[in-house]
């Protein structure tokens, strides 16, 4: 009696038994990569000296970093095509839409494994796929043929009964299992949807709950694959990429959550969290400066035609700025065919290009102190590149009702309009070629010369030093500090992400600018943190950048899975406090003192740390599996990576891990 996730992943390992919390090999089908964080991950794969990559598909996405300000992303983007064409991966220019749009249009498929460099690559389960976000090196593992290592997840059945009341939607949905479930909920579990209530949701409702999980701290979410997902993949010009996948009836889950749809009401994620749901009855009236609708969440042709029902002869106030983004180019163009976008732009709304942009602060950032209501999926405290502005998350319907009033509505109390709308038909047939945008692998790579401009850096990082070492704490911080706030995004970081000397100066630079500097002054440096240290974005470089600052370890009382993956990949020691009170007995600028670390790591479950200043010792918990201790001391995965490789080639076979 297996659950879905049971099923995907006894396919795909070697593992003799999967068992809750035990470490298998998952065999990876495909790759997603976005543009924003890989420039150092393909160079990494560069240096492992294969020729191509090893996965049966892997597609590269110019979807985050598209705005060419300067000549930096140019740049970046003529390197991550010269490099697609010459190792055998696809590339999805600029414009073409949103990676996981695009992935889930394009290329999913009911029972395989996708792993992206991107948290939200669970958006994939909509259509039955396991999709698991990792970090960069855990990414180059996969191009280079190595299974991801995945401590088997319990998973979590969510149980949908009835038919959502008008004018709520899958984004209410999404909420209300953020606010079931919290930002810390889901981690160490998979989220797996059923129910009656499935019918009522096409794949792209399923993909905006899908991708939410992942705020939850899910490892994945995943949908059954059924007739709804055979109708979508036919509807795709993809019908034999179908096939069925379902629970075993009786399945046993870990734990059981049931939604009943019929009782729903739209919701709102409250500054600064995902997790801070509220009722959009209860903060209804407060002035609204700007609203922007897209992101990977919410930007199906479903929920473009929805706001523009909403929207239809109808003008938005001039104290509004209003945008909307299509989730790809495919949408774009079924809009402008079928009168939609032009009933939008009547509207005196904004149409932006099909990327990411405003979701990682890459423009649309609101005015100082304003309020920003937004369909994405985080509105941490600075993301939208204000720092004092306040952002909520909403669902289309709320936005495009909030958009004609210039306050936050509740779309139930928009009486003069049906909550009948329509859909168009998501047929790409539709398109002579729909994938005229996604450029092949070439066919004679030998040929291809990888094109690096002046901004692509150096990805060497320093050695890291003793087995027993002196340690100033340079920082200490609270709970849920977030990737985004270890390296910011946006305008200013996103830019710099191929050069990782210079944008290792904005590490923590919104919490404290004096940071990198110091940290250069300290090598060996601790940082301490409070539980879900390095929650949200997949982003490598957050570990990457403090590794290049030469940070050897965070103490903290948990840590985010993917975050906490890429510090030991960089061989940044993530250490928990075996007694979380020990939290509260140090501060910044204690001098610790750590002894025979390689030692501890061999196979200690905890490790004695000796706090200089407070005259203390406190205790560490090394939860860490055989292959993360191992990567630990062998000087971080892409050394390891390196040496089993060579020793692979000079005996004559190709690294399969
Ligand atoms: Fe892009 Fe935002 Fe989705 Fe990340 S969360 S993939 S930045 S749209």
């Amino acid at each position: 009696m297996k659950t879905i996730a049971h099923k995907i992943i006894e396919s795909h390992t070697t593992a003799e038994s999967v068992t809750k919390g035990s470490d298998v090999p998952l065999k990876i089908d495909q790759i997603l990569a976005p543009d924003d964080d890989v420039v150092p991950s393909f160079l990494q794969f560069e240096t492992l000296g294969l020729e191509r990559v090893q996965t049966e598909l892997m597609v590269c996405y110019i979807d985050h970093n598209t705005q060419q300000m300067g000549p930096e992303s140019a740049n970046d983007h003529q390197f991550l095509q010269s490099f697609s064409s010459k190792y055998g991966i696809h590339l999805s220019r600029p414009g073409n839409g949103i990676c996981h749009q695009l992935h889930l249009e394009r290329f999913t498929v009911p029972g395989q494994t996708v792993m992206g460099a991107d948290s939200h690559t669970p958006t994939a389960g909509a259509v039955g796929m396991l999709g698991i976000g990792a970090g960069g090196l855990d990414m180059v593992a996969a191009m280079a043929g190595y299974p991801l290592y995945l401590k088997v997840p319990a998973t979590i059945l969510i149980q949908l009964t009835g038919r959502l009341p008008a004018w709520t939607s899958a984004k209410d949905t999404a909420l209300e299992v953020m606010r079931l479930l919290g930002v810390r909920g889901g981690k160490g579990k998979i989220l797996e949807f059923d129910g009656p209530g499935l019918k009522t949701f096409s794949i792209p409702e399923r993909a905006t709950i899908a991708n939410m999980g992942t705020e939850t701290g899910a490892t994945s979410s995943v949908f059954p694959s059924d007739d709804i997902t055979r109708t979508y993949l036919r509807n795709q010009g993809r019908a034999s990429a179908w096939k069925e996948i379902k629970a075993d009836p009786g399945a046993v889950y870990d734990d059981t959550l049931s939604i009943d749809l019929d009782r729903l009401e739209p919701l709102v994620a409250k500054p600064f969290s995902p997790g801070n749901i509220e009722r959009v009855s209860a903060v209804e009236g407060r002035k609204v400066d700007q609203i922007n609708i897209g992101g990977c969440a919410n930007s199906s042709l479903r929920d473009l035609a929805a706001v523009a029902h909403i929207l239809k002869g109808k003008k938005v106030p001039p104290e509004v700025s209003v945008s909307v983004t299509p989730g790809s180019r495919r949408i774009y163009i079924i809009l402008s065919q079928t009168g939609i976008l032009a009933q939008l732009l009547q509207s005196g709304i904004r149409i932006l290009e099909p990327t990411c942009g405003p979701c990682l602060g890459l423009g649309q950032a609101p005015p100082s102190n304003s309020v920003s209501l937004r369909t994405f999926n985080r509105n941490f405290k600075g993301r939208c590149g204000t720092p004092d502005a306040e952002v909520f998350l909403v669902s289309p319907e709320t936005a495009a009702a909030s958009a004609l009033t210039g306050t936050i509505t509740d779309p139930r109390n928009m009486a003069d309009t049906s909550p009948r709308f329509f859909v168009p038909k998501d047929i790409v047939g539709d398109l002579d070629s729909p994938d005229d945008m996604i450029v092949s692998p070439a066919d004679h790579p030998a040929a291809v010369k990888v094109i690096k401009g002046p901004n692509i850096g150096s990805i060497d990082v320093p050695k890291t030093g003793d087995t027993s070492f002196h340690s100033r704490v340079l920082l200490k911080l609270d709970d849920d500090i977030t990737t985004d706030d270890i390296i910011v995004a946006g305008t200013k970081g996103v830019p710099l992400r191929s050069n990782v000397p210079i944008l290792s100066e904005l590490v923590f630079e919104g919490i404290d600018p004096t940071f990198a500097q110091r940290a250069k002054q300290a090598p060996n440096g601790t940082i301490v943190a409070g539980d879900n240290y390095g929650q949200g974005s997949a982003r490598d470089h957050a570990a990457l950048c403090p590794k290049y600052l030469a940070i050897r370890t965070v103490i903290a009382k948990s840590f985010a899975r993917i975050h906490l993956e890429n510090l030991i990949n960089y061989e940044i020691l993530p250490l928990i406090f075996s007694h979380p009170e020990d939290y509260l007995k140090i501060d910044r600028d204690d001098e610790l003192q750590f002894e025979n670390v390689y030692n501890a790591l061999e196979n200690a479950r905890t490790m004695k740390v000796k706090n200089l200043t407070k005259g203390i010792t406190f205790s560490v918990d090394l939860g860490f599996t055989a292959r993360q201790r191992r990567i630990l001391t062998e000087g971080g995965l892409l050394n390891l990576m390196r040496r089993e490789i060579r020793q692979k080639q000079s005996s004559g076979c190709e690294s399969k891990g």
